[in-house]
């Protein structure tokens, strides 16, 4: 234990200290505006993260999950078609597929930036594919290029999920910007959080934008006029407020991450496998993951310190029980498979101390160099 404190994965507390003024004074903005849903922050909002992303368009919405469901609704996707994705991310990538009827169908990963292999992509594209949701995983940009290749080449759409990626940047680009349609989750622990539940969808396509607008409030052209069948999901002014005052230390934020995830890469390397970053791919390190054999006697020892170490994930999307219907079976994608039993998250965030982290990389170095 360091000076009798634990070191959870991500403490917001300091941030907050930071922060709590600028963020008070806009709550109350909202407060005393009485206008609580689809108002000025709002749209200040979708207008400052779309330039920040590069994205001709933006649009607040509730979560990062209705951000995915909404995309797929807007391209029109639903019962008998396919939406290719990775087994190796959060459920609810997979989820919003199944949400809207249509059938996930996985593809293993890279070995070194566990996010999909665009070489095993073009094996199980049929008739009924309509898209590819990319999934830029702990904050790295999967292969954008030649993701885009195949889709163009088959007529597909691209959706990218990058609720852990927000900032990052691919051959110049962020990541949000690249597909037809980006997807951010603003969960309070993601790199850009807020307090409480938010999402955001970025596109350059002016007829994807007027349809998730309409969407994500109900299918409504104007007052209790309804064109489509949408959904509530709408982000609420506070969070909007919130979310306003953080984009502004966001940069900054994320250049302490990948300060952080330099150091630890610079003093585990020797005994543990860090993560590595490909050429023309950035990372922002949502996640700071490592690979080891024997995970879990490192993190009993972590937890015996004082530090928490976590697993994202444990159990690959294709062995989930909610997709038995879709009869995979272990052994399908080697490499996630492998990689589910090695990898594991150790703590990062912006406002982490050297003291800390260098308790967290001797802690590590001491138990590998006896027990490695
Ligand atoms: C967090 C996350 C989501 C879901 O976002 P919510 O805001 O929690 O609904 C989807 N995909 C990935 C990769 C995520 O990390």
């Amino acid at each position: 234990m360091l000076n009798n404190k634990k070191i959870p994965m991500v403490d917001l507390t300091e941030e907050l200290q930071l922060l709590r003024t600028p963020i008070l004074e806009m709550v109350t903005e909202v407060l005393d505006s009485g206008q609580y849903v689809l108002g000025k922050k709002g749209i200040e909002l979708e207008r400052a993260v779309a330039d920040y992303v590069g994205a001709a368009h933006g649009l607040g919405v509730a979560n990062g999950t209705d951000a995915l469901h909404l995309a797929l609704r807007a391209l029109d996707i639903g019962p008998g078609d396919e939406v290719i994705t990775t087994p190796f991310t959060f459920f609810a990538t997979a989820e919003a597929i199944a949400l809207v009827g249509a059938k996930p169908i996985f593809v293993d990963i890279e070995e070194e930036t566990y996010t999909i292999d665009p070489s095993k992509i073009e094996e199980v594209i049929t008739e009924n594919t309509k898209a590819i949701i990319v999934v830029h995983l702990y904050g790295q940009a999967a292969n954008m290029n030649e993701i885009l290749e195949i889709a163009a080449k088959h007529d597909l759409k691209i959706i990218e999920d990058a609720c852990q990626a927000i900032g990052t940047e691919y051959n110049g680009k962020r990541v949000g910007a690249i597909g037809n349609i980006g997807c951010f989750s603003f969960f309070p622990s993601k790199n850009l959080g807020a307090f409480g539940d938010a999402g955001f969808i970025t596109t350059n396509q002016t007829d994807i934008y007027k349809k998730v607008e309409k969407l994500r409030n109900h299918g409504s052209d104007r007052k209790y006029e309804h064109s489509l069948i949408g959904l509530n999901s709408r982000l609420d002014e506070f969070q909007a407020a919130i979310l306003l005052v953080k984009l502004y230390y966001l940069d900054i934020f994320l250049h302490s991450r990948n300060e952080i995830a330099k150091r630890y890469t610079e003093n585990l390397n020797e005994h543990v496998k860090t993560p590595p970053i490909s050429e023309n791919r950035e990372h922002t390190f949502h996640q700071y993951c490592i690979e080891i054999t024997k995970r879990n006697e490192l993190m009993e020892v972590l937890e015996k310190n004082g530090i928490a170490s976590s697993i994202y994930y444990p159990i690959p999307l294709h062995l989930q029980k909610a997709f038995n219907n879709l009869a995979y079976k272990q052994g399908d994608f080697p490499v996630t498979e492998r990689i589910a039993t090695r990898i594991l998250a150790l703590p990062i965030y912006p406002m982490m101390s050297f003291q800390q982290q260098d308790y967290i990389i001797t802690t590590i170095n001491d138990y590998l160099a006896s027990n490695g």
